[in-house]
């Protein structure tokens, strides 16, 4: 098989991983990324084969499918790899794999990659290597040495499902290294504060994880308690939602009229909500409400179910609280607190604060006058329907303005 061949068929293998979106059939391999500081980079993204000993009921690469199969050598992905950044095609390297022989060889062969290129090569890019479930914690602290980032794939967002859908692997098998991983960063992380001239050295990007929404019975309110868990006790940078795709038949799993990609959309914005908005997951949801609404953002729906929050002073009203208005983000929160400081806001001042005043100004008092027409509760969810409901990496610029 030539190396061509290998790349269209293990660069194909690897667009399921949401982590990086894959750049389509003309680019074989080529996905983008977002860097820590919001820039989007290209990566080389391919899995280093799609052999599997594994048979997770949702995966294309399982052992029980057929289709063509190939595996790189740790040199090939190495020079592949080289090749494509000294033409400036990519900036770094996203590589993943199915289970071959076994955990351990596998992640062995991924360390190899990383380590040629860092210590035989010189190369200065960004790495990204999945740690393989159940592999040995040695060559997982091998692969933070090389990589700058790390991730580990729950997939599913419960101990039922993963016994359910993906039987070889444990509950315990993925959450042993994200741990180490935490662990690990953090030392490096102490290390380096006393020695000021050590970069800490170990995946200083943090780690990631994917899960899939919508092949298993877990509700909306179930998948954000376990990712905002993942938030606080492993210090994920980021948890990636990827509706599920059928590729296989297989009565385990459910039929759908298509991907749940709104569902993603609304978990990711909730996700958001809960990282830089100050909302918990059990703010958004409750277990007699346990999926996000589809036709509202999860900010508009929260506003919507409290009226005893509102009107909000913009004048008086805490920082945090003005977050929670419909229409304000970030941005406009602190353009607000700024000049405040100096002079009274006017309801005329609103629009050069950044805020979409549609949205905002039903929710906002000005030294206590509200809003001269006050729209009732339909004419308010209407207001707040958001027609869009498109992908769009919540990273990116603010969702709820
Ligand atoms: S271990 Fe990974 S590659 Fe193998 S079947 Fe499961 S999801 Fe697919």
């Amino acid at each position: 098989m030539t190396l061509e061949q290998k790349l269209e068929i293990l660069g194909g293998a690897a667009r399921y991983d949401a982590s990086c979106a894959s750049s389509g059939p003309g680019n074989p391999g080529v996905c983008h990324s977002w860097a820590d500081d919001g820039r989007c980079i290209s990566l080389l993204k391919v899995l280093f084969t799609n052999h599997c000993l594994y048979d997770c009921a949702y995966c294309a690469n399982r052992r029980s499918n057929a289709g063509p199969r190939a595996a790189f050598t740790v040199t090939e992905v190495v020079d592949l790899t080289l090749d494509f950044y000294r033409r400036n095609y990519i900036e770094g390297l996203f590589l993943s794999s199915g289970v071959f022989r076994s955990p351990d060889n596998t992640m062995e062969a991924m360390v190899a990659v990383a380590r040629s290129l860092r210590l035989e090569k010189g190369f200065r890019g960004y790495i990204h290597l999945k740690a393989i479930p159940g592999a040995d914690p040695k060559l997982v602290r091998a692969a933070g040495l090389y990589a700058d980032r790390l991730s580990v794939n729950i997939e599913l967002p419960s101990r039922s499902s993963l016994e359910a859908l993906a039987p070889d692997k444990t509950a315990e098998s993925i959450f042993r290294p994200m741990r180490q991983i935490a662990g690990e960063s953090t030392n490096a992380l102490a290390v380096a504060a006393h020695h000021r001239s050590l970069v800490p050295r170990f995946a200083p990007s943090g780690q990631s994880t994917q899960m899939i929404v919508g092949a298993s019975p877990e509700t909306d309110l179930d998948i954000l308690r376990l990712s905002s868990k993942l938030y606080s006790s492993y210090g994920l940078k980021r948890v990636y939602y990827s509706a599920y795709i059928p590729v296989n038949d297989d009565k385990r799993l459910p039929a759908l009229v298509g991907p749940p990609l709104k569902r993603e959309h609304r978990l990711y914005q909730s996700d958001w909500l809960y990282r830089f908005y100050g909302f918990s997951p059990d703010e958004l949801l409750d277990p007699g409400r346990p999926y996000l609404d589809e036709e509202l953002d999860p900010k508009a729906s929260w506003a919507l179910r409290h009226p005893e929050v509102f009107p909000l002073d913009i004048n008086r009203a805490p920082g945090a609280l003005l977050l929670r208005v419909p229409g304000l983000g970030p941005r406009s929160q602190e353009k607000i607190l700024a000049a405040r400081r100096v002079s009274r806001l006017r309801r005329q001042d609103l629009k050069a604060m950044g805020a979409v005043v549609k949205k905002a100004e039903p929710f906002l008092s000005f030294d206590g006058d509200w809003a001269p027409v006050r729209p009732t509760a339909e004419a308010l969810r209407a207001l707040l329907i958001d027609p869009s409901a498109r992908r769009k990496d919540p990273g990116q610029g603010e969702l709820f303005a």
